[in-house]
Order: C-alpha cells, then sequence, then structure tokens
C-alpha cells in the first residue's frame, strides 16, 4: 500500500484528479478538455518522471507538479464557493480588484466546506510529494509510458504553439490564466489597431438631419426566429414585442451571414462584408462611423469584455460598460436586466445625437441560466415543437428553457421600448440577434456552429420600432422601408442598414447594399459554401 502513495503516479493523479473530482460535484456544465487535458498531464508528468534522472530535472518536475496543485486548489475553492469554473471573465474581474477587495471576498465566502475540502487536499499533496521517489526505468511497460509521456509533450507544444489552444491543453485556473495575459496582449493590440484605424482612414459621415435623435441598437444572441410568437411561433414567446406591433417594422427574410458570434459581429458590425471579403481590422464600425458624423455613442454590453471584435468596438465608445464587471465572476445569475440601468441613464444623456448599442447574452449556451425562475413561463409540452412528434424529457426541458429565455429577451426588450416610449424626439431601436439556434427544431442537436449548419441557426429576428416623431421626421424614407419587410437581407449588410436608418450619410455607404435604400439589390446569401436560398433543412 505504501508503495502506491510513495509512487509518482499517485501523487500526480491526485493533484490532477482531486481537484476534477470536486469540480463534476458542485459544476452542473463542465467542458469535455478538462478531462481530456488532465489525462494528457498524468501521462506526460508520469512518463517524464521516469527519465528525469538528474536532480535538477527532478526538481523542476516537483516545482511543475506543485504549480499545478496550487491552480487545482483555486479550481476547489472556485468549485465548492460558486459552483462554477473559472473563465477569462472571472480573470478579468479579479484583475480589476484591489488587495483588500480580494481579501474581504475571500473572507466572506469562505466556509467550513471549501475550508475543509482545501486543507484535505494541500495536505494530501504535501505529503504524497514529500514522500515521492522517482525511480528508473525497470520493466518494458514502463518504457512504453515514458515514450507516452515524451509524445504528450510534443502534443501539447502543438496544441499551444501552433493551434493556439492553451485552455484547451493547461486544466483549469492555471489554462484559464495563460490563456488570459496571452489574449489580453493580443487583443490590446486589436484594440489599438482599431483606434488607429478610426483616425487615419480617410471616410466621410455626416448627420442628415439636426433634429434630435436616439438611436437603439440591440443585439441578441443565439436567438431562432421561428420560436418568436411574433414570427408565428405556437408559443407567446413575445407579448412585449407584439404589444408595440403598430409601431414595429418586422422583417421576414433575414438570416446571419454565419451560425457563430464572433465571425457574424465582425461582419455585421463592420462594413466588411462576405461579398467585399475585407478584414475586420481594415472595416470601420457602425459604432466608428456614428460618432464620426456626430452622434454620441454607447456600448453596454452583458457579453465577455475580453472578446474580438466587440472589446475593440466598444473601445471607441464614448461611454462603455461590461456588466460582467459588476459581477465577482458569478457567471450563472448575470441577467441581462442587469444592463435596463445603465441603458436608462444612457437614454437620459443631454446629448441631442445618441447612439447606444446594447450587446444581449440572450439565449447564450445554458438557457436556463440566462432569465431568474420568476421569468420559467413554459414547463410543459403545450406548443412545444420538434424534429419529432414524441420528444424526450430532455429535449422538451432544454425547448422549455430556451423559448424561456426568449421569453425574458423579449421582456428586457419591453423595458426599453416602454423607456423610449417617453421620448418626444426621434428615437428609433432595432434589434436582430447575431445568429439563429437549432434547439430540435429540424434534427437531433441543439446548439449553433459551422458544421451540420441548419436553417434555424441562420434564421434570426430583425425588428426596427420607430416612434411617430421619427416616422413624421422621415416620411418617404420609413415608407419605402415599409414596403421591404418580405426582401430578402443577409446581416453581413447591417453596417449598410445601420447608416440607413440611423441617417448617416457616408461614403462608406453602399446604397445598393442597404435594405432602406431605393436602390437595394439581395446578393446571393451562400454561408458555409451553402446556399441558404437553394434551401436548407
Ligand atoms: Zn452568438
Amino acid at each position: 500500500m505504501s508503495r502506491i502513495f510513495q509512487s509518482h503516479w499517485w501523487a500526480v493523479f491526485f493533484i490532477f484528479f482531486f481537484p476534477l473530482v470536486v469540480t463534476y460535484s458542485y459544476v452542473e456544465f463542465v467542458r469535455g478538455s478538462e478531462l481530456n487535458a488532465r489525462l494528457g498531464w498524468l501521462l506526460m508528468i508520469g512518463g517524464l518522471a521516469y527519465l528525469f534522472r538528474h536532480t535538477v530535472l527532478q526538481k523542476f518536475l516537483l516545482f511543475v507538479m506543485s504549480l499545478m496543485a496550487l491552480s487545482g486548489a483555486f479550481d476547489i475553492l472556485y468549485a465548492v464557493t460558486f459552483g462554477g469554473v473559472f473563465t477569462s471573465a472571472t480573470f478579468e474581474a479579479m484583475v480589476l480588484t484591489d488587495t483588500h477587495e480580494a481579501l474581504e471576498f475571500l473572507v466572506a465566502y469562505a466556509s467550513v466546506e471549501n475550508v475543509l475540502l482545501l486543507a484535505f487536499y494541500l495536505t494530501v499533496v504535501y505529503f504524497s510529494l514529500r514522500k515521492l521517489t522517482f525511480r528508473a526505468i525497470e520493466r518494458r511497460r514502463e518504457k512504453v509510458v515514458a515514450f507516452l509521456g515524451v509524445l504528450m509533450v510534443v502534443v501539447a507544444i502543438q496544441q499551444i504553439v501552433q493551434r493556439d489552444r492553451t485552455f484547451d491543453t493547461i486544466p483549469g485556473f492555471a489554462g484559464v490564466g495563460i490563456d488570459y495575459f496571452n489574449n489580453r496582449d493580443s487583443l490590446e493590440e486589436v484594440i489599438q489597431a482599431r483606434q488607429r484605424l478610426y483616425e487615419n482612414k480617410v471616410f466621410t459621415a455626416t448627420k442628415n438631419s439636426e433634429l434630435p435623435q436616439t438611436y437603439v441598437v440591440v443585439i441578441g444572441e443565439s436567438m431562432n426566429r421561428n420560436h418568436l410568437g411574433l414570427y408565428g411561433y405556437s408559443r407567446n414567446t413575445t407579448p412585449n414585442l407584439q404589444r408595440y406591433s403598430d409601431q414595429l417594422l418586422k422583417f421576414d427574410n433575414v438570416v446571419s451571414a454565419f451560425a457563430q458570434t464572433r465571425p457574424s459581429l465582425s461582419v455585421s458590425l463592420t462594413e466588411a462584408s462576405l461579398r467585399n471579403g475585407m478584414r475586420e481590422q481594415e472595416a470601420i464600425s457602425l459604432l466608428g462611423a456614428v460618432k464620426k458624423a456626430g452622434f454620441k455613442t454607447w456600448w453596454i454590453s452583458n457579453q465577455q469584455p475580453l472578446r474580438v471584435p466587440t472589446s475593440a468596438i466598444a473601445s471607441l465608445a464614448d461611454e462603455s460598460h461590461f456588466i460582467s464587471h459588476d459581477f465577482h465572476g458569478v457567471e450563472d445569475h448575470r441577467y441581462d436586466g442587469y444592463l435596463l440601468p445603465y441603458v436608462k441613464r444612457a437614454l437620459q444623456d443631454s446629448a441631442t445625437h445618441k447612439v447606444i448599442f446594447v450587446h444581449l447574452m440572450g439565449s447564450h449556451l445554458q438557457y436556463r441560466n440566462r432569465y431568474p425562475p420568476e421569468f420559467s413561463v413554459f414547463n410543459n409540452a403545450d406548443g412545444a415543437r420538434g424534429y419529432r412528434e414524441e420528444l424526450s424529457d430532455t429535449e422538451l426541458q432544454y425547448i422549455n428553457e430556451y423559448d424561456n429565455s426568449v421569453r425574458y429577451t423579449d421582456f428586457v426588450l419591453g423595458e426599453i421600448l416602454a423607456q423610449l416610449q417617453s421620448h418626444s424626439e426621434a428615437a428609433a431601436l432595432s434589434f436582430f440577434a447575431d445568429h439563429g439556434e437549432e434547439v430540435y427544431d429540424s434534427k437531433d442537436f441543439k446548439g449553433h456552429g459551422p458544421d451540420g449548419v441548419t436553417k434555424n441557426m441562420l434564421e434570426i429576428p430583425f425588428v426596427l420600432w420607430r416612434n411617430a416623431a421619427y416616422q413624421s421626421a422621415f416620411e418617404v424614407f420609413d415608407r419605402r422601408l415599409g414596403s421591404r419587410l418580405q426582401q430578402p437581407f443577409m446581416l453581413d449588410d447591417y453596417f449598410h442598414f445601420g447608416l440607413c436608418f440611423m441617417q448617416v450619410e457616408s461614403s462608406l455607404n453602399r446604397p445598393v447594399h442597404s435594405l432602406c435604400s431605393a436602390e437595394y439589390q439581395p446578393s446571393p446569401r451562400v454561408i458555409y459554401g451553402k446556399d441558404y436560398d437553394k434551401g436548407l433543412q
């Protein structure tokens, strides 16, 4: 027995797998790469231990194991305290916290449970490492393992250096931390490049009217329009939008250019499009263009603060706020409703020309974490539709949770519209989602992505609300827009649509690609090499 505990295998196994067991017990969603990465490290350190005969090398191995144990201690602490795993947003929050706050935080969250688990883990690690003996290769089996250990080093280097997958290769806290600091540097470069582009690129953008105007652009997340009551879904998921239907233009034939956030927003929030093939770094953003036209701009977001392209675009805004900074890394209950006070404050700002971008978390990934429990409206099979007649309980549950998240987004939109209602000057709100989501609609799958893309991952809501003052100030334009509701449109031309409805003249505007202009011509909608208009599943 004591031989097992003296073996380096025991120490390596315990260091990597005890935190994983704790994580699985306390956290609902753990990425599959956590297990794979730990298995890889078990083999790597376990194998290398046979080859490292020199004391310096052995000390190095012990040092790496101690660091990984420290990382594991953070994983345990976080999982037990918050029921979550570390993310880049948690790191961002930690970096922004000063020592005093951090101490206060630790004291506030210390519990018998997490202190005991942590003490147990660190004690076992300490004695295991102290007792550890390095043995030379004796058997053939050990030779094979040593070889696999070396192979794992090669795989890890390849994953990190060539594929930039630090996050997936180094488990837990350590991987996220290293990834965070790497990305922060490259993100800083992207932000600076966008600011240089804005200052140096020659383009014009002017307001078409000196009338006071307020515009809100709400960017939804993973919203399949076929789940909106407004678009004919069998469940009443959009009572608030429907309440405003007489001031709402509902576009029926809009798709996203991608089924993922980053590429979709790169082309919809900048002048880049699938057609012009511009690189994101060379493309002026819609926010940049309206800012140049003299609008005061806001970026208010419930999404991660360290993301391309949104962080760089947000950096140009006159005022920006990511609500994740208000939270101490608790990811689960950060509802979009927390954005509302910030939107209200922006709407009350004294500037005469305002554009407020609002980036929602919408229906991202874990649907049930996107709305407060009291918004759990759909709980049975009534009105649920799916790819087959008899849906399983699990499928039904996901559909219900998804519909509840849609219903909550509708609530948030209703609250913003209610605030806008009291504005007497011309005001409009544009809402779309970055892409759709398959929720067992046309196949046995939930999610979105480039592989096996379905029409539900692309078909998005696209509406424009405008008040009476807007409709009368821009009457001809508004009437024309109202005649375009069935026109085919792809989100990569949103830049032109945005300039158009916000009444901005710009040398970057291409009327032929702008849904609101008299010259609009639909472009082919080829997404991931498939022609949407020729039919997708
Ligand atoms: Zn998305």
